[in-house]
């Protein structure tokens, strides 16, 4: 659990559980969503970075002005005064760019009832002082996620920068030194040019003492769209890698206590039904000029309520939640009418994959996800006999299920 404050915290919850916040989520729940349950709030756009992939498109710190303190905290009281609300992630932009973010990491992590809080950061900015004042928080909810895209700088600085590798090695040794390796993920995004690396940089986090690494698909929106420096991976490399999962016991036994790679996740849990494939309005987004959007994978305008910055939240959740009913019901008819999916071994578990990524790369919902042609190589895929547990169950209780 993260940090207590007691008596003000829970008078205020108690105030909104007997009105509009409690009837509120009843009335999300009749809606058929899920109720918020991770709630990421951006709180400056800008960037010191460039990346050449950037999702959100982040422009030059500076160049705009970071969500102002007061309005943040704000709207972080109101979201944590939401039944149901378990974590707050704060992101950018660059959070550390926000002039006031470790007062508001700090106000985030005493709000009472909150399970979670997540920094989410470049960490080229992380100084000896700062990782610190972090360790001094005691906030054992804190999670810092650091984004790395390779296990050498020439393949992480293609994307984020000359100089970025090193400067993020070296936060994640201040971390460590401090004694927040537990409290660290390493978020990679899967690059045609950085894939080959995981292994590698599975290896380089176990020695520098760090806990968990989680890999994900480029995206091919934002900034990623209009540039031919970076391109998801191939079907082949994801082919590769679930070869070394099954045939080489070292990688496997690191990779169970660290690693969270999607071709891994998706040839395991092919055998189970993916009764979460959109997560719908679990995790909303508040982007830098106070909209919410149902989810940080769906950043679509038509679906984006205004005014979180200075309006009620219960008003700006009451407007959003006609908009977002249809959601549900359009997962549904992906997952039932996309002709591609019928005779896909996979489709128990993708059922046509995630909407926004489908959205993000095609302007059109009723199309399969993006990543399909990489999903299907997983599906398809066996393990040879010879060189290891050979199904994905046995791969799951060998492993056993993080
Ligand atoms: S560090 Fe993150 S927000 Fe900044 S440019 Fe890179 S991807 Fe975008
Ligand atoms: S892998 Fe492709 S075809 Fe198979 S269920 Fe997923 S989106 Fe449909």
């Amino acid at each position: 659990m993260c940090c207590f404050t007691a008596g003000v915290d829970r008078q205020e919850r108690r105030i909104f559980m007997n009105g509009g916040m409690m009837d509120l989520h009843r009335l999300i729940a009749r809606a058929g969503l899920r109720p918020p349950r991770v709630v990421t709030i951006v709180v400056t756009k800008g960037c010191n970075l460039s990346c050449v992939h950037c999702w959100t498109e982040s422009p030059a710190h500076g160049t705009v002005p970071p969500v102002p303190v007061d309005t943040l905290k704000r709207v972080i009281r109101a979201f944590s005064l939401l039944p149901g609300v378990e974590e707050i992630w704060l992101t950018g932009g660059e959070p550390l760019t926000h002039p006031d973010w470790f007062e508001l990491l700090s106000f985030t992590c005493r709000r009472s009832g909150l399970k979670g809080v997540r920094l989410q950061t470049n960490a080229t900015l992380l100084t000896g002082a700062h990782v610190e004042a972090l360790a001094s928080m005691e906030c054992r909810g804190l999670t810092v996620q650091v984004s790395l895209e390779g296990a050498t700088a020439r393949t992480n600085d293609r994307v984020r920068g000359e100089g970025s590798f090193e400067r993020v090695l070296q936060a994640l040794k201040l971390l460590a030194r401090a004694g927040m390796g537990p409290q660290v993920v390493v978020e990679f995004t899967e690059m045609e040019h950085n894939f080959g690396e995981l292994p590698d940089l599975l290896f380089l986090l176990k020695g520098l003492r760090i806990e968990r690494l989680v890999s994900g698909t480029l995206v091919q929106g934002g900034r990623a769209a209009g540039t031919p420096q970076v391109a998801p991976p191939r079907p082949t490399q994801y082919v590769e890698i679930l070869d070394l999962y099954c045939s080489d016991p070292r990688f496997r036994s690191l990779y169970q206590r660290l690693g969270n790679i999607a071709a891994i996740e998706w040839f395991r849990g092919k055998a189970f039904p993916a009764s979460r494939v959109c997560t719908c309005v679990e995790r909303p987004y508040i982007n830098g000029d106070g909209k919410i959007y149902p989810c940080l994978m769906l950043p679509v305008d038509g679906l984006a309520v205004p005014g979180v910055h200075h309006r009620p939240l219960e008003e700006v959740l009451m407007e959003a939640l006609p908009i977002w009913a249809e959601l549900p019901r359009l997962s549904r008819r992906r997952s039932l009418e996309l002709k591609a999916c019928r005779d896909c071994p996979g489709r128990r578990h993708c059922a046509g994959g995630c909407m926004g990524r489908t959205y993000a790369a095609t302007g059109d919902f009723m199309n399969v996800e993006d990543r399909c042609e990489l999903r299907r190589a997983v599906y398809t895929w066996e393990a040879p006999q010879k060189s290891g547990p050979a199904t994905p169950r046995q791969l799951t209780e060998s492993g056993g299920q993080r």
